[in-house]
């Protein structure tokens, strides 16, 4: 087995589902954190084997056969070590490598560059809190960060100078250029990172493999990585991964941000199964590793034309990867904010509702597909109906695939079709149903004090209460009363502009340009909630 390049069969693990695997031979169910099925090892009834999707192996309680994606192919088929990983490997669909054993020399090698960059980070955290660092400590804390964030995310502050290359001048200089964070110039070795905010970048093993840096004075771009390294591939890497990844077993899915200080937040704020590609490229890699654990993905995109975009190539990118039982969903935030911006000017439970509010995949595609064609035309409808089909092809699973085709068969028959399409829906400004509360107090006041039923005359009218039903009695002063119908005027007035921006957030989704009309009903809806907060207050 030793004459096998590690690296290739951890790439077999990574890529392959060891659910996925067994569940072809054994049915497997799901029970609290591990799956389970009746042991093809041994003869029985009930199920006493379990595979540990996370830690990437099963156990038989039964007969005690113990192992992983590997040995499992081998026992099972009875074959040797070499067809078992070729097998695997055209599952994964990788090519089988020339395989040499990683030498001595090279995996010595690997150590010592863990060791810089944790030396090198250790380093970073300190200067954040001196006074070089102030910069970077005020923006860092402005964005939200505790110091608990900081040091759990291990966040530092690159100063101007060449403080790496001049610390570990003893190294030898390949060494440091090897883990990328210092360069050799004309003048000899100098710093990759410098006057930047830091964010290590940390394998599955929680090993640093990279940095992030950010700058602090405006200057473009925003954040620099380290290049590809011997450690580190940014295809193949994830921000947040590492500390996520327990919850994405636990939550039984991930959500997926654009920025880096996003899956921080997120992370850090109730959505622990949260991460971010590294720079805006997702890839099939980073979706390959989510997959590993769960195929249920929830993307979460900025409102504007960019996260539309990147949303229609995520969407590109997960299709070969959908299950029948997979949950892929789109969310995005509106009004020009970000998920950090939500989270902090609005709290978790709107976060929250944004996610719960996502859309599915298969409403997703077909919004692209009608927003991308003038569906009202015969040459429209074929441009849209070729764009759905080469998605579908992208579908690996067959049966999903074919079910995709009736779905959408279905939705261009009802909407694209019909003799006569629907009148367009009305913005429903109905007033919401009035609870029982509510609607006494509101009785009671009328009844009490008619000056304030006068001046609200309109406002109540239009409640649909009966007022000449019996006055319920109630001790409530005029003052408080007239306070009572403003805040329920305001209250009204904010469900008819939130079910507003429902409505709009829909058609944004169908790709129309009304960021400017949405961004005007935010403002209007904190206008209104600041006066409810004053009527509180007063
Ligand atoms: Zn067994």
């Amino acid at each position: 087995m030793a004459k096998y390049d590690r690296n290739f069969t951890d790439e077999l693990r990574e890529r392959l589902s060891l659910v996925d695997v067994i569940s072809r031979r054994v049915p497997l169910v799901k029970k609290g954190q591990n799956y389970w099925g009746c042991c093809p090892f041994h003869n029985e009834k009930t199920p006493s084997f379990s595979v540990n999707e996370d830690k990437g192996f099963y156990h038989c309680f039964g007969c005690g056969e113990h192992g992983d994606i590997i040995s499992f192919v081998m026992k099972s088929e009875n074959v040797d070590f070499k067809t078992a990983i070729t097998e695997l490997a055209a599952q994964a669909g990788l090519k089988m490598p020339d395989y040499k054993p990683k030498p001595v020399e090279q995996v010595r090698r690997e150590e010592s560059y863990y060791q810089i960059m944790s030396d090198a980070c250790d380093i970073y955290q300190k200067k954040l809190f001196e006074p070089e660092g102030e910069t970077a400590l005020n923006y860092i804390k402005k964005r939200g960060f505790t110091d608990d964030m900081i040091k759990k995310y291990r966040i530092g502050y690159a100063p101007k100078n060449n403080i790496i290359a001049n610390k570990f001048i003893n190294l030898k200089q390949d060494a440091l250029l090897a883990t990328g964070l210092c360069r050799r110039g004309d003048f000899g070795m100098y710093d990759f990172f410098r006057d930047k905010l830091m964010f290590p970048i940390f394998n599955a093993h929680n090993q640093i493999v990279a940095f992030s840096g950010r700058s602090l004075d405006g200057s473009e771009p925003k954040y620099i990585n380290t290049s590809d390294t011997e450690l580190f591939h940014k295809r193949k890497t994830i921000f947040g991964f590492n500390f996520a990844r327990d919850a994405i077993h636990r939550a039984n899915r991930s959500i997926v941000v654009e920025g880096q200080i996003d899956a921080i937040q997120m992370q850090c704020h109730g959505f622990p199964e949260t991460v971010a590609p590294l720079g805006t490229a997702l890839t099939e890699d980073h979706i390959a590793i989510l997959c590993k654990s769960n195929r249920n993905i929830i993307f979460c995109f900025d409102g504007d034309a960019a996260g539309q975009k990147a949303a229609a190539r995520a969407c590109d990118i997960v299709l070969p990867f959908l299950r029948d039982a997979s949950e892929v969903k789109f969310a995005f935030v509106t009004g020009g904010k970000d998920p950090d911006d939500v989270l902090k000017t609005s709290g978790e439970p709107a976060m929250r509702k944004t996610i719960d509010q996502a859309t599915p995949l298969v409403d997703f595609l077909w919004s692209l597909a009608n927003a991308g064609f003038n569906v009202s035309t015969p040459g429209g409808r074929t441009q849209a109906e070729k764009f759905l089909k080469q998605k579908i092809e992208k579908i690996t699973d067959s049966d999903l695939r074919n079910e995709y085709e009736h779905e959408y068969d279905s939705r261009k028959f009802n909407t694209w079709h019909k003799w006569k399409k629907s009148s367009q829906k009305i913005i429903n400004i109905e007033l919401p149903q009035i609870d029982d509360i509510t609607k006494n107090t509101v009785i009671f006041i009328v009844n009490k004090y008619p000056e304030i039923a006068e001046r609200y005359g309109d406002f109540l009218a239009n409640l649909g209460i009966d007022f000449d039903s019996n006055t319920p009695d109630m001790n409530m002063g005029e003052k408080s009363a007239e306070k009572y119908i403003v805040s329920l005027k305001l209250q009204k007035y904010i469900e008819k502009l939130q079910s507003e921006k429902k409505d709009l957030t829909s058609r944004l989704l169908s790709g129309e340009d009304i960021i400017e009309e949405i961004k005007n009903i935010d403002k209007k809806l904190d206008e209104a909630q600041q006066k409810i907060d004053t009527l509180i207050s007063i």
